[in-house]
């Protein structure tokens, strides 16, 4: 994780330093807590029943992630009398949220939508996304689809009422709704604040209003803080009690009277947790929106590890939506279609480069891990990830397809108008140049790249490419009229590897967003929502802040019996 850039750093409501003995002075002051628990991570949770945790601080809802999720949950907690806890193992807010395009996916006949002479209704998101003849769609849970769809405009208002400003032109959607509803928030106004600032990062105004609103409420947010475990009465029953979060080399323990809310974003980032779903996704698939932001499943696997249940998995695969992408920024690691970080954001120093943006698919080829081209380079879609991910003859690796690599001359250079220096492009791993192609070949080396590709095979795939553009057709791949030869050195490879992005499924819950076990029971104070939770395969921001906010509202209005942990 990044260092915290200036002023950024004292917006944490956590203690300055995290001293072991003040926390168990406050602990003792808020009268909880007897012995200090020893160890960390999520076995925690299991020895929790007997007692022995000391509690560092207490709210009666505490919400794990301060992201797209997490600020609606922790302000409607607020609005409904609750007092607030939200920790974020991030230096920052936002999430994935800060770095987003901002396009909310809102409808239902909002204010704005009427505004704009949209025709839109509950009825009609409800009916967009369960259709059945939509991939995006056709896996939804109904019964949370529901609810989504009556809690859009309640949702819009309440954005209206938390700061957010939405720009007053609707985005066609591209996906199974039938309506314009997609609008998108105003960029934050202070650029340090940004994260990839000059990038159309627009989300950065939606997290950053609802952070302002948020404090503004009386929500305290405990920046990194990584929560390592959910406590619960016993391993397998009762109610949630708190949360054990690491901040530095300091345990800290959160209780929650009332609720702990899971909006941790997601496991994109988390192989072993991705490929549950789809085995293919080895570790050359990185995550788009690291380093600032890691999706790694914490959420599911503490929730998981106290018996609760994932939900409508088959979204996960449905080879329609946005799980896998192609990157549009080549020679960088992390080179997702729209996210750039350029060199005075706080990211860029892990970044390493902003990449090479492509505006043309002619300009180059794509071989894989053997030198060999494998698909039509213009196309974008899952017929081109399965491609990419395609065994290839690794006798030792089978799933996967490994790196990707773009292949092309100077001519397209000149073409793109690239720098093909630093910052603009990571000769650390991801990114060669050669005055061969022989040559070229030796260079390449990555994490990734498990063998060397040979110069004579990359030669080859050259040499056919070329002859398809002199005869006008490529019979390899059909890709539509191949127009430029790769001939004039020096020749280049950079990164072309798909990168993941959402993730699709998560915790089942209700409508309630209360999280259920795997034999179908509540687990009595848990929620979650955003892309943790499970349910239906809309991109992005909105379903995370409709079940944000209705989480947070459900958690401060629960009734707990002290004692029991009996909800009444
Ligand atoms: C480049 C990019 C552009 C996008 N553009 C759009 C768009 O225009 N429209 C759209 O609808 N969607 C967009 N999205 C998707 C959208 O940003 C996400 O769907 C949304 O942010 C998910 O919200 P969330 O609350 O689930 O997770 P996040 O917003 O990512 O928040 C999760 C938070 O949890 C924290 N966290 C994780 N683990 C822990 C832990 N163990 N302890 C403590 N904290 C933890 C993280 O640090 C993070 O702050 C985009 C995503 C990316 C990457």
């Amino acid at each position: 994780m990044g260092k915290p850039t200036g002023d950024r750093a004292s917006k944490n409501d956590a203690p300055k330093s995290v001293d072991r003995r003040k926390f168990l002075a406050q602990g003792a002051a808020a009268g909880v807590g007897a012995v200090a628990i020893a160890g960390t991570g999520a076995r925690d949770a299991s020895a929790q029943a007997n007692g022995s945790i000391r509690w560092d601080f207490t709210a009666d809802v505490v919400v794990i992630g301060a992201g797209v999720a997490g600020l609606p949950a922790a302000i409607a907690a607020r609005d409904n009398g609750a007092s607030v806890i939200i920790v974020d193992e991030n230096f920052d807010i936002g999430g994935r949220g800060m770095l987003s395009g901002g396009r909310v996916q809102i409808g239902g006949g909002h204010a704005l939508q009427q505004k704009l002479n949209i025709k839109d209704t509950a009825e009609q998101i409800f009916l967009d996304w369960v259709r059945y003849d939509h991939g995006e769609s056709r896996f939804s849970d109904r019964d949370l689809i529901r609810v989504f769809a009556d809690e859009n405009v309640a949702t819009y208002d309440f954005l209206i009422e938390n700061g957010v400003e939405f720009i007053e032109k609707p985005i066609r959607s591209p996906d199974a709704s039938t309506v314009d509803r997609i609008f998108v928030t105003k960029e934050w106004h202070i650029p340090s604040e940004i994260i990839a600032p000059r990038r159309n990062r627009n989300g950065s105004g939606l997290v950053r209003r609802l952070e302002q609103s948020a404090r503004k409420k009386g929500a305290q947010i405990f920046l990194r803080h990584k929560m390592t475990s959910i406590v619960r009465e016993k391993h397998n029953a009762g109610r949630v009690l708190g949360i054990t979060t690491i901040n530095g080399s300091n345990v800290v323990n959160i209780r929650a009277t009332k609720g702990i809310i899971i909006a941790t974003g997601g496991h994109t980032g988390n192989i072993n947790f991705r490929r549950m779903f789809d085995p293919r996704l080895t570790e050359e698939y990185q995550q788009a929106c690291e380093p600032y932001v890691h999706q790694g499943a914490d959420g599911e696997l503490a929730a998981m590890d106290i018996g609760a249940s994932l939900w409508a998995t088959a979204n996960q695969t449905i080879d329609v939506a946005a799980a896998i992408t192609k990157t549009r920024h080549i020679g960088c690691r992390w080179g997702y279609s729209s996210l750039v970080y350029e060199p005075d954001s706080p990211m860029f120093r892990l970044a390493r480069a902003t990449g090479l943006t492509v505006r043309d698919w002619q300009d180059m080829i794509f071989v894989n891990q053997n030198g060999q081209r494998f698909w039509n380079e213009v196309d974008g879609s899952h017929k081109f990830f399965a491609a990419a991910m395609g065994y290839n003859g690794d006798k030792v690796k089978l799933n996967g397809g490994g790196p990707i690599w773009a292949i092309f001359d100077a001519e397209a250079v000149k073409r793109e108008k690239w720098n093909p220096q630093p910052p603009h492009v990571d000769p650390d791993g991801y990114f060669y140049s050669a005055d061969t192609l022989a040559e070229l070949a030796g260079k390449i080396k990555n994490p990734h790249q498990k063998q060397p590709i040979s110069g004579a095979t990359l030669q080859d795939s050259v040499n056919r490419y070329n002859s398809f553009v002199t005869a006008g057709a490529d019979a390899d791949f059909k890709k539509p009229t191949p127009l430029h030869k790769i001939e004039t050195p020096p020749f280049y490879a950079a990164w072309a590897t798909p990168i993941l992005h959402d993730t699709m499924t998560g915790l089942r819950t209700n409508t309630d967003s209360e999280v259920i076990d795997i034999r179908g029971e509540v687990i009595p104070g848990l929620y979650s929502a955003g892309e943790s939770q499970g349910g239906f395969a809309q991109h992005g921001l909105t379903r995370c802040i409709v079940f944000g906010r209705l989480a947070g509202r459900h958690a401060a209005r629960r009734k707990v019996a002290e004692t029991s942990g009996t909800r009444l």
